[in-house]
């Protein structure tokens, strides 16, 4: 990595917009920091504890966890060292109230959302992804059995284990995030449109695409520190 982003951006978009997918190219490229509150949910989860168990119940359903579960959860990550430079936050804030405690924890530090990139996706697009996706147990990893399939049959690449698909990765599942994130995002849309910090991206186009797209806006933006030139 010769390049570098230092500021703190929203990924918003619906469940299957591709978000974690191109988090995982702008941690690459750019070396942003990738903090996804559903990874962090489902590591609580197999802690095993009571809260857990909670937590493992809403996610199944497709609903969402409870606000003051996420955002400690989220806050807590948030203060680990590699969080200084900035942050590329993944499924948070998911209504309103959560926009909020963000602001807010960012601001105690004199920082905010720099940046929203809203992967604008159709329905039909993000259930065909997401009931196609495996997932590396051990690195997390995204995978499609068709779009982005592993060299070897469902092992993953880079850890060799096998592939799993998430629970709540099943069609009538994927439909009901689907809705449920549609429901609570229309204000946050709205929210961060009005603070001017909003860019809508077509979370139909391939990962290559899209994530093309976003190296020219970080340009156009003048957000890119190229070491190698500096
Ligand atoms: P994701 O990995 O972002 O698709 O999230 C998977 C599931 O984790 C969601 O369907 C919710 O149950 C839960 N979840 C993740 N992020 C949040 C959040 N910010 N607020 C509430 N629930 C969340």
């Amino acid at each position: 990595m010769t390049k570098s982003v230092n500021i703190n951006i929203v990924l918003l978009g619906p469940p299957g917009a591709g978000k974690g997918t191109q988090a995982e190219l702008l941690n690459r490229e750019y070396g942003l920091v990738h903090i996804s509150t559903g990874d962090l949910l489902r590591e609580s989860v197999k802690e095993g504890s009571e809260t857990g168990r909670k937590i493992a119940e809403y996610m199944e359903n497709g609903d969402l966890v409870p606000d003051e579960i996420v955002t400690k959860s989220l806050i807590e990550r948030m203060q680990k060292p590699d969080a200084r430079e900035g942050v590329m936050l993944d499924g948070y804030p998911r209504n309103k109230a959560q926009a909020e405690s963000l602001e807010q924890a960012l601001s105690a530090s004199g920082k905010k959302v720099d940046l929203v990139l809203y992967f604008k996706t159709s329905e039909e697009v993000a259930v065909d992804r997401l009931s196609g996706r495996r997932v590396c147990p051990g690195c997390k990893k995204n995978y499609h059995v068709t779009n982005m399939p592993p060299k070897n049959d469902m092992i993953c690449d880079k850890c060799g284990v096998e592939l799993i698909q998430r629970k709540d990765d099943n069609p009538e599942t994927v439909k009901k995030r689907f809705n449920v994130y549609q429901d609570r995002t229309k204000d946050l849309v709205e929210h961060y449109s009005d603070k001017n910090i909003l860019c809508e991206m077509d979370g139909d186009l391939s990962a290559e695409e899209l994530f093309d797209r976003i190296s020219d806006l970080f340009k156009d933006k003048g957000l890119v520190d190229d070491a190698s030139t500096g």
